[in-house]
């Protein structure tokens, strides 16, 4: 198929353009392209599904040939940008993502045109990486010796914080000689209502998700603190080693928060490291009026937390902090003879970001989060957050004003959990009923909430993460349920219970 003759190898052409008074243009119809996207956030449907037509027209062979890069533009506009995820849109409420920046699309941009390789070595975005980390280690109350990295989010992250509490745990052997021969069976507890990526990274780090014990919460879906204390107590008299504590700073089902300070307290008590997911919570602290809820975050051994979901930055960039850089640089670092750091030069530079986690070659994230923090500044972002939390509570007072819906679990921060109901359905069929709600929600494009269980109940689940929601998509958005749901069942006000 390819011929790749002698003579093709010895024309000294790069892939640059040939034109770039030509490439410039284009670039330029590009960029008008994403700011118009941009502009119209709210024209349109939030989600639209992908049509089978266009599936087909992308499911083409391997490209062989070259093509005009306004060719690839135009198939880009036709058939991969109007099916966006749907995120920039203020009706987005689904799972937790954020809606991204403008200045975002510029500091991509930028990023990709110096395309650095962030794994080390002595240059710039190494520099700006290394005052985001400051950044955040001030924003979080952490020491100067702290250490931090920037990774891909906080699945990411809280497997990284997970990695150093067991390194720090069972001693150096552990990289050479594996969990094997540690003498006794480790153990870490989390609240029933983690994330799963903290039982997947006791799965990937060989503990098994067997030893990640999901304690009990409280009425308001917090850790019952009192269950911990117990089940380390009951792990200790049983030969167990109890080495990590997980808490969760805005669970993801609710935005429950767990008592931090209570458990940084058992955690020293007990000599056990203290990690904290706090994904998009921890971004909370932005905010005079919301870091007190999170009293004793600030104490965590390390932190895991995500920049594109309530700090509004574009994807992908999570965020690691560890309290002893030591223990951080021990978990991870090599140093081969082909990153060996030279005393000068391009190879020199004290600690490379590679030393810090599993990735070698890295992309410059840092751009984008110090363009954005410089541009809004914290205390712009932490306003949206507070008005995130605001708009929250005036969901769930929409929602206990109307008779044919409830709240299925408390208002914490910024997420509302409700449901559709009527007196005929059984429990089982109000589940099938809010599923069906939430599709048609998202079918029809009007808003795109998403669903989970909460003490078994199936929710219609609203997160708000978005500097572009306003309060009247909420009301726009409980319009839609209730109007869904009378359609589905052929209700009218006077039939649902109350
Ligand atoms: C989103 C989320 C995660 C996972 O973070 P990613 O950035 O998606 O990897 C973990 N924990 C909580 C509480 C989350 O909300």
């Amino acid at each position: 198929m390819h011929n790749f003759s002698e003579e093709n190898s010895r024309e000294e052409t790069s892939l640059d353009p040939a034109d770039w008074d030509g490439f410039r243009a284009s670039a330029h119809a590009a960029l008008d392209i994403a700011v118009d996207f941009l502009r119209r956030f709210d024209h349109g449907p939030v989600w639209r599904p992908v049509p089978q037509e266009v599936r087909e027209a992308l499911k083409e062979p391997l490209p062989v040939d070259e093509r005009s890069l306004d060719r690839v533009l135009a198939d880009f506009e036709a058939n991969i940008l109007p099916y966006a995820t749907g995120n920039i849109h203020p009706r987005f409420f689904g799972w937790v993502h954020g809606a991204g920046l403008a200045d975002g699309i510029i500091a991509e941009m930028l990023a990709a045109a110096m395309n650095c390789n962030c794994g080390g070595r002595n240059h710039g975005a190494i520099e700006v990486e290394n005052t985001v980390i400051d950044w955040c280690k001030e924003l979080f109350r952490f020491p100067s010796d702290s250490s931090g990295l920037l990774v891909s989010g906080t699945s990411m992250a809280n497997l990284v914080g997970l990695a150093v509490a067991r390194n720090s745990r069972a001693g150096g052997d552990i990289r050479k000689r594996g969990l094997k021969n540690y003498p006794r069976t480790l153990v870490a507890y989390t609240s029933a209502e983690a994330h799963e990526s903290v039982a997947r990274a006791m799965e990937i780090l060989g503990f098994g998700s067997e030893s990640l014990r999901k304690i009990s919460v409280l009425q308001d879906l917090s850790i019952d603190a009192g269950a911990l204390r117990a089940a380390i107590a009951e792990d200790r008299r049983a030969g167990l080693e109890p080495f990590c504590v997980v808490g969760c700073a805005g669970t993801v089902n609710t935005g429950a928060i767990d008592p931090l300070d209570e458990m940084a307290s058992i955690c020293s008590a007990e000599n056990i490291w203290f990690h904290v997911d706090g994904a998009f919570g921890a971004l909370a602290f932005l905010s005079d009026s919301l870091r007190p809820l999170f009293k004793g975050l600030e104490r965590a051994d390390s932190l895991a937390f995500d920049f594109h979901k309530w700090a509004q930055i574009q994807y992908d960039a999570g965020c690691v902090l560890v309290r002893r850089g030591d223990l951080h640089r021990a978990a991870f670092s090599m140093r081969p003879a082909y990153l060996r750091r030279a005393s000068r030069g391009l190879g020199s530079g004290e600690d490379w970001p590679c030393e810090f986690g599993p990735e070698l070659s890295r992309s410059f994230r840092a751009l984008k989060i110090w363009f954005a923090l410089r541009e809004h500044g914290a205390r712009k972002i932490g306003g949206v957050i507070e008005r995130n939390c605001a708009q929250a509570r005036y969901l769930a007072k929409l929602v206990s004003e109307r008779p044919e819906l409830e709240l299925l679990a408390p208002v914490s921060l910024n997420i509302v959990c409700f449901g559709f109901r009527t007196q005929r359905l059984s429990a089982q069929e109000a589940d099938q009923l809010n599923e069906e709600i939430v599709a048609d929600l998202q079918e029809s494009g009007v808003a795109a909430p998403s669903t989970t269980r909460v003490r078994g109940r199936l929710a219609i689940r609203a997160n708000i993460t978005n500097h572009r929601t306003r309060f009247s998509d909420l009301d726009v958005l409980v319009d839609a349920v209730v109007a869904a749901g009378r359609a589905r069942t052929g209700s009218s006000t006077a039939d649902v219970a109350k």
